[in-house]
């Protein structure tokens, strides 16, 4: 008889800024939903807490309702009183912090943005340990995420694991290291750290000013496990490019340090459920693709006169790091070749919507190309269900989810080879690569010339091989990009730090 080591279930509390549906501004939120379910669903114990924002979208919660507690957290040499909130979120139990401080740090109608952000996260982050402490909570691992809950992995072994909240090991998950979480040294002091401790080089000083800390920093130092969103990415940031200051940190705390990539939730996107589009449709049933490429067509007002003319499509934030001068030069070397596109895209930085809000104004009424500059998900998923390519021409991309959910609607990405894209996206041309993975267009050199090579043999393939294109199809639309095995990457970390903390005790 041969034995199976027995797994004992985990008990795991995420302690995060962001949770989709109810508040979602990018890839951090999906992450935290979507890695909660994967390990819910392996029969751990999850849940997570977050700040009580005015700005949620409160009918994605269930059974909201305030608990009989009152949570007082310290603060600036003075104790707040926290209400506490409980409700379910996509199944998961979520806590929801309301801190009773006359800044009223979630009551801005912004989930970030605000100028005091580190004064609003670092009071959550130690309000959610008071939470847990003072509801006797014994998590195995907290896991916190980005620089706005990065003051946890500090704050617990500096404080709560001596007030005896000390049965968890701590994960940080680092989504992006373009944002740190840097602010003078003396702010530090607000939430209860030692500043004079804290505020040196192996610590959380921040790399480049001497006088001011650093969040992230402090994640990766004071965090038993350290992730970030794909193998790639984690490469780049220990570089002194990618790191974006950090790479010295990072490497020397190398050997905790782990990049696994993220997965898309394929109940929220999936071809042959989803609601949002005019047809559904299989990777055995192309039909329904080319009729949601005639209904945008139709939508959009885009010329519908050559059925098998290529339509490119792009969604994403219009923000430095996602290429916006390659998206603009795609948008016109497509017209140029013949094809279409399609452009869904919003931008925070006032000249680049300026900029796309013109481009968007000449074309207004043209055939073949359409640029709508807004957030909208029910149109995005119109998009990647009628477009035959989607263009990603990132600068820098932790992870990146839109080459993902693009390959499962069909839509073939045409992608720049940098971190998570990297390692998702396959070129159909690149030998040293099996035959069975390959599965878009990737370039490498970030400039005009490399984005015209992998969009022209984009065209080129799609024009003079239809049966090819048809397979192309057909095999990314079946590439697993589900949690599943992501998650087992997480859950194998989480055991082996819960496993050597053991061992340590009863040493
Ligand atoms: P990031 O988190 O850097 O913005 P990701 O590729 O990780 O980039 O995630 C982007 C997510 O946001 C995808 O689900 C994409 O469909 C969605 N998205 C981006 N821009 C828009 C938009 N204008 N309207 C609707 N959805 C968008």
């Amino acid at each position: 008889l041969t034995s199976s080591p027995i797994r004992s279930a985990l008990h795991i509390i995420h302690i995060a800024a962001e949770m989709a549906p109810v508040a979602k501004v990018g890839g951090l939120g999906d992450v935290v939903t979507g890695l909660s379910k994967a390990l819910q669903k392996k029969g751990h114990l999850v849940e997570i807490v977050l700040p009580k924002y005015d700005c949620m979208q409160y009918d994605h919660i269930k059974d909201l309702r305030a608990l009989n507690v009152a949570v007082e957290s310290y603060f600036d040499g003075r104790l707040f009183k926290n209400k506490i909130w409980a409700g379910i979120v996509e199944g998961l139990p979520v806590y929801f912090i309301e801190p009773h401080h006359p800044s009223k740090f979630f009551w801005r109608g912004n989930f970030y943005g605000e100028n005091d952000d580190f004064k609003r996260f670092s009071f959550f982050s130690r309000a959610a340990l008071e939470l847990l402490l003072q509801a006797g909570k014994k998590p195995d691992i907290i896991h916190c995420h980005d620089w706005q809950t990065a003051f946890v992995a500090p704050l617990y072994w500096d404080l709560y694991a001596p007030k005896g909240l000390n049965t968890a090991r701590i994960c940080f998950t680092c989504h992006n290291f373009e944002y740190q979480g840097s602010a003078p040294a003396s702010e530090l002091a607000s939430c209860g750290l030692d500043v004079h401790q804290l505020n040196r080089p192996d610590r959380m000083q921040d790399n480049s000013s001497h006088d001011w800390v650093n969040a992230v920093k402090g994640g990766v130092v004071f965090s038993n496990i350290v992730t970030t969103v794909s193998p790639t990415y984690a490469q780049e940031v220990r570089t002194a490019e990618g790191g974006r200051g950090l790479h010295p940190t990072i490497n020397s705390h190398s050997k905790k340090f782990i990049g696994i990539l993220n997965g898309i939730d394929i109940d929220a996107w999936n071809p042959s459920t989803d609601t949002l589009i005019k047809v559904q449709y299989t990777a055995n049933d192309l039909q329904g693709k080319a009729e949601n490429k005639e209904a945008l067509r139709r939508h959009l007002g885009l010329s519908s006169t050559e059925n098998r003319q290529p339509l490119v499509g792009c969604i994403t934030r219009l923000v430095p790091q996602k290429g916006v001068h390659l998206i603009r030069h795609a948008i016109f070397r497509t017209l140029e070749l013949g094809g279409q596109f399609v452009l869904l895209g919003s931008s925070p930085v006032p000249h680049i919507q300026r900029e796309f809000e013109g481009i968007a104004h000449q074309f207004q009424s043209h055939d073949n190309i359409r640029l709508i500059l807004k957030y909208d998900d029910a149109l995005s998923h119109a998009i990647y269900a009628a477009s035959d390519m989607l263009i990603i021409p990132s600068i820098f991309e932790p992870c990146g989810l839109t080459q993902m959910i693009a390959m499962r609607y069909g839509s073939v990405p045409i992608a720049r080879k940098t971190g998570g894209l990297n390692d998702s996206v396959f070129d159909v041309d690149d030998d040293a690569i099996p035959v069975q993975f390959r599965n878009g267009f990737t370039f490498l050199t970030a400039d005009e010339q490399g984005l015209n090579s992998a969009l022209e043999r984009a065209f080129s393939r799609y024009r003079n091989n239809r049966e090819f294109w048809e397979e192309l199809v057909h095999k990314d639309m079946n590439i697993d990009f589900s949690w599943d095995s992501s998650a087992a990457q997480y859950e194998e970390l989480y055991e082996k730090a819960v496993a050597r903390a053991r061992a340590m005790r009863q040493v």
